[in-house]
């Protein structure tokens, strides 16, 4: 759970404003239902947990999928979060119909799809740990009287208190990369949807009905009647997104690493309350995983998107500190293998919620995006509730007006 940041305003509506006036009220509840409407094709643009699980609903209720993936499936956030999930962390905010409706939609999940742990999906305790950095480098077992709370492997010289902020029954953890990659093969494999690797660049919408008719993809046009654009932080850089909302891009830090001996590990998610002996203050997260590792993030900084996937380098001071921070947290961290170092970007709306449902003026045009720091936690939900919006015509299972990219519109051309 990363601090999000709001973005830069809303710059330009390149949709007629007339159908904007139109359909703005509308908002992502009042599309017409697919049974009205016959066997439609699909193409989700995207292929994060967003894209994946979109895809992977609007499969199974029946439409014949496409997901397009510009790079390879959960190559950005989606393969680098956390994967932490909360039941009720989100309550008291507009975020909480979703977030609770997607932690247990995970829980079904784990069962139809987890076959024996395939993306290591478990109930896990949550603890807030205060550290303090010592003077000197960490290199034996913190001396003070230890909480009766804490682990044992949870014995670096800088641990000061902890307290419990979640249960097994409250919250859980996925492996996001091995998650996404399961929604997107179970799309596929059950239910016969199609992965496309191309980048896409536009959509070719029928002006006399105001209606997608395709999508253009390393320059062909796929015939679409619905078009679901999932792409992260890149959202943004499509001409139709970019027209309706601001999505910006927070940049964060992770590292994985394998502790000599797992079984030591226990399930404890931690979110540190950190001070490194300069006096700065930091949030970093530590999230044990069943596969072994050991995945810490934080360190985040607002710099622009790279246009390739593949180009986002993570800062070789933000590895420094979180090596740190995991060496001050126990001594079974500091001795551990380094597996992987890495960054990735958020995807942050300026209202702080994510983009889902239509997007006014183009009929079977949707946006999926926005979801900043909870983005692993609300994929299923939000796949599911935009495929009964799109198939039903209306979302029994999350009331979708939050979330509906309307209300960007409406902010920009009042
Ligand atoms: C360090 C860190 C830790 C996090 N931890 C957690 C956590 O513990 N729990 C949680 O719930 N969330 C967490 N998050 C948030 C979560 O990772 C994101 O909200 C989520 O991954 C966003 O998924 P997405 O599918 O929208 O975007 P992405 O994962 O960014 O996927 C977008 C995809 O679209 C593709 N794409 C973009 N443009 C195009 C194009 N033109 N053509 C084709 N493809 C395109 C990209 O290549 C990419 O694969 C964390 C995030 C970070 C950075």
């Amino acid at each position: 759970m990363l601090t999000t940041w709001r973005g830069p305003p809303v710059v330009n509506i390149l949709v007629h404003r007339k159908n904007l006036r139109a359909q703005a009220g509308g908002g992502g509840e009042e599309a017409p239902s697919m049974a009205s409407r016959g066997r439609e094709t699909a193409v989700v643009v995207g292929g994060g947990a967003v894209g994946a699980c979109a895809a992977y609903f609007l499969a199974k209720r029946g439409l014949r999928v496409t997901l397009v993936e510009q790079a390879s499936i959960a190559c950005a956030a989606s393969g680098k979060a956390g994967g932490f999930l909360a039941l009720d962390w989100c309550d008291s905010s507009p975020l909480q119909p979703l977030a609770r409706a997607s932690f247990l939609l995970h829980q079904k999940l784990s069962q139809e799809l987890d076959g024996p742990s395939s993306y290591g999906y478990r109930a896990v305790h949550t603890l807030s740990v205060m550290v303090q950095e010592p003077s000197s480098n960490p290199s034996s077992p913190s001396s003070r009287p230890r909480a009766s709370s804490l682990p044992s492997w949870i014995d670096g010289s800088g641990v000061r208190t902890s307290s419990c902020i979640g249960t097994p029954q409250t919250t859980a953890q996925v492996h996001p990369f091995l998650f996404t990659r399961k929604m997107v093969s179970a799309a596929v494999e059950g239910h016969g949807a199609q992965v496309l690797i191309g980048k896409f660049s536009d959509v070719i919408v029928d002006q006399s009905r105001s209606r997608v008719t395709a999508v253009v993809v390393d320059g062909t046009q796929i015939p679409a009647d619905v078009v679901v654009l999932a792409m992260g932080p890149w959202s943004t850089r499509s001409k139709i997104i970019t027209a309706l909302t601001s999505i910006s891009a927070l940049k964060a830090h992770s590292i994985v690493l394998r502790p000599a001996d797992p079984s030591a590990i226990s399930p404890h998610a931690l979110f540190l309350k950190y001070r490194t002996r300069e006096g700065r203050v930091m949030d970093p997260e530590v999230y044990p995983r069943p596969t072994g590792e050991v995945y810490v993030c934080g360190m985040s900084e607002e710099v622009e998107v790279p246009d390739d996937p593949d180009h986002i380098y993570p800062r070789k001071d933000s590895i420094s500190m979180l090596k740190r921070v995991a060496a001050n947290v126990s001594l079974s961290l500091q001795n551990a293998e380094m597996e992987v170092e890495q960054a990735c970007f958020l995807p942050c709306s300026e209202d702080g919620l994510p983009l889902i449902g239509q997007i006014p003026g183009v009929g079977g045009l949707y946006a999926a995006t926005g979801h900043s720091c909870w983005g692993i936690l609300n994929a299923p939900a939000t796949g599911a509730s935009l495929a009964e919006l799109i198939v039903d015509g209306k979302s029994q299972l999350v009331d979708l007006k939050a979330f509906d990219p309307a209300r960007f519109v409406r902010a920009s051309w009042r």
